[in-house]
């Protein structure tokens, strides 16, 4: 099964993909995690998406659409995989089709969360994140058993450079700007599935399984 989220920044992929990622136990593939993971490490691709990515704006589809073509073809992807944060253009959307395609293989489903803009600014400000296992949490609304320490790996969370206020209010910009075509297109497939993202993580998770469920 292969399952594409969708929605601004901050309305809760992150989240859900992770939970889905344990229900269903294929991966998630989050372009963001592994585009810091780049910058980490030094790489090529992290020297080109750095200082994009501090001031919230988006990595050039070439650079992420190699990084997803590369990831996909892992052992690990042979049963599908979850993708958070790709595509973002509708050439990345056609890129992807083009390369699933030359594997006989399809989208079967896409959930885009919705969310208002204040409510994602608010988000934003309380999250946290830990790097290396990529689990999401928030302050108030989903916070870890051990204040500052990951469930999962015990690593120290962090606060993301583009979590600010205004860089959150671009990255939103620019959301609003290159979302509409990419919804159309998999509304035309009849792939498109909403869901509110203004509910609490059990709930948002319910409606998700459900449609995974759907035929
Ligand atoms: P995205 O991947 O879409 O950018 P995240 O999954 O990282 O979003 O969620 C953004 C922030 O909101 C995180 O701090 C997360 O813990 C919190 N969050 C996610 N889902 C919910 C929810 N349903 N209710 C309240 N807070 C949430
Ligand atoms: P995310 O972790 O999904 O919020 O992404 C963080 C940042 O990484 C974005 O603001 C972009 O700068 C960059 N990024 C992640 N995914 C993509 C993508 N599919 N296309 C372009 N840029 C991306």
């Amino acid at each position: 099964m292969i399952i594409v989220f969708m929605g601004p920044p901050g309305a809760g992929k992150g989240t859900q993909a992770q939970i889905l990622q344990e229900n269903l136990r294929i991966p998630k593939l989050s372009t963001g995690d592994m585009l810091r993971a780049a910058i980490a490490a030094g790489s090529e691709v992290g020297k080109v998406a750095e200082e994009l990515m501090k001031n919230g704006n988006l990595v050039p589809d070439e650079v992420v659409v190699g990084i997803i073509k590369e990831r996909i073809s892992q052992q690990d992807c042979a049963n599908g995989f979850i993708l958070d944060g790709f595509p973002r253009t509708i050439n990345q959307a056609q890129a992807l089709d083009k390369m699933l395609k030359d594997n006989n293989l399809i989208v079967d489903k896409v959930i885009c969360l919705e969310l208002d803009a204040e409510i994602i600014v608010a988000r934003q400000a309380g999250r946290r994140v830990a790097p290396k296992s990529g689990c999401v949490y928030h302050l108030e609304h989903n916070p870890p058993k051990v204040a500052g320490k990951c469930d999962v790996s015990g690593e120290e969370l962090m606060q993301r450079d583009d979590d600010k206020a205004d860089v959150v209010r671009h990255r939103l910009g620019i959301y609003d700007n290159t979302v509409k075509p990419i919804l159309e297109y998999y509304d035309e497939q009849g792939l498109l599935n909403k869901v509110a993202g203004d509910q609490t993580v059990d709930q948002v998770k319910q409606q998700i399984m459900s449609i995974i469920e759907q035929k």
